[in-house]
């Protein structure tokens, strides 16, 4: 966990002058038509400006005075790096200011050199969802972030940090909170960043992360920018699932399975299946085999996250043995695409479920 967060300039980072921190970053979420909407004239120019980070000066984008003194008054607002933590495997925990609010982003890059870098988003600060295992389901729910604040959040991390070109970037809605309790807000910073007149992001390079809201995931499915989806199933038995997320009372296994089934996909496009394994909880032979018959029915690969600790967490991780019979048995029964995720920035409690604002 966190201690008290002071916001110093980073070492290493570009700082960024001549921008207030505090707000909505209104500006930031609003499409080309919408700015001409707001009298920015060339509005698909100054979009490109303002989506685009590697042409910024030290003082963000370049606007004309009176499109500046327009957007302001919307909030060209971009959230300031108080604190970043390398980890050892190379990302990064960054901690960003959002006013008085604090939310993590993780800084992954893919492979030493390659250039291509993984965001581990956050959609709220807290989370109402309450899962047991969770650590940010601690901290409760305190707001949900604005989609002018999540594509602030990619703009500014990228700026700080890369990639220097958007064909390697790759986002993912698994930071804190949970995206489709603030669909209207994901679905929109989706929509912006998938635009080609700014950073054209394919939708299929932004993957979004769910304790499992039905409606919201039959929702996601009909956006025309449509990201993948990951659903975190983390049990196989209501009893258990029920027992650690209680958003399993409001949609049993039955629910979220028939909803899989008819999920329209894009050809090779699967669903990411969460799985975090808690030591004798749900990583027993027979669980393997009950997941397998779960994703039996629709295009998938399967994500086994052994638990990541944190204070005041009653639950343990499964030892490499355990982690390895409970892959073996699901392989056993289906030879899907099964990965262990071992969490990045595990050390700099950056890991899935580890992020929290003390
Ligand atoms: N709210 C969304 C996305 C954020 S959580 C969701 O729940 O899917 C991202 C992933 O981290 C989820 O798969 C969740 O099950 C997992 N996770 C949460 N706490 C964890 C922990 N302590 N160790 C390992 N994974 C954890
Ligand atoms: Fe929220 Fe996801 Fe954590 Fe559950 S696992 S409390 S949904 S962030």
């Amino acid at each position: 966990m966190l201690g008290s967060v002071h916001c110093l300039p980073i070492a290493g980072t570009r700082e960024l002058r001549g921008l207030s921190t505090v707000g909505e970053a209104g500006a930031w979420g609003l499409l080309p038509e919408e700015l001409a909407g707001l009298g920015v004239k060339s509005a698909h120019a100054a979009f490109a400006e303002l989506q685009r980070p590697w042409r910024w000066s030290e003082r963000g984008p370049v606007l004309s005075q009176t499109a500046r003194a327009l957007l302001e008054s919307r909030g060209l607002l971009l959230p300031q790096i108080c604190e970043r933590h390398v980890s050892s495997d190379g990302s990064t925990k960054l901690l960003l200011a959002l006013g008085t609010d604090r939310i993590e982003t993780v800084h992954m890059p893919r492979a030493v050199g390659s250039g291509r870098v993984s965001l581990c988003l956050s959609s709220q600060v807290g989370c109402a969802m309450g899962c047991k295992f969770c650590a940010t389901a601690q901290m409760g729910f305190r707001r949900h972030l604005g989609a002018g604040e999540i594509v602030a959040q990619v703009l500014s991390v990228v700026a700080a940090l890369g990639p220097r070109h958007p064909g390697d970037l790759t986002l993912v809605f698994m930071g804190m909170g949970e995206p489709l309790h603030n669909l209207t807000a994901v679905a929109r910073s989706i929509q912006v960043l998938c635009r080609s007149e700014g950073l054209g992001l394919s939708p299929k390079r932004i993957t979004v992360s769910t304790s499992g809201l039905v409606p919201e995931m039959a929702a996601l499915a009909t956006l025309e920018a449509r990201p993948l989806l990951a659903l975190s199933l983390n049990a196989t038995t209501d009893e258990v699932r029920q027992e650690l997320m209680p958003i399993g009372r409001r949609y049993p296994l039955s629910a979220l399975r028939a909803l899989l089934e008819g999920y329209p996909l894009r050809p090779r496009e699967r669903i990411t299946i969460e799985y975090v394994l808690l030591a004798g909880v749900n990583d027993s032979v027979a669980d393997a085999q009950r997941l397998a018959e779960f994703c039996a029915a629709f295009p998938h690969n399967i994500n086994l996250i052994p638990f990541n600790a944190h204070p005041a967490s009653p639950f343990r991780s499964p030892t490499e043995a355990q982690v390895d019979r409970f892959a073996r048995a699901l392989l056993d029964k289906r030879p899907s695409l099964v990965t262990v995720r071992r969490s990045r920035g595990r050390d700099v409690q950056g890991a899935c479920g580890q992020l929290v604002q003390s």
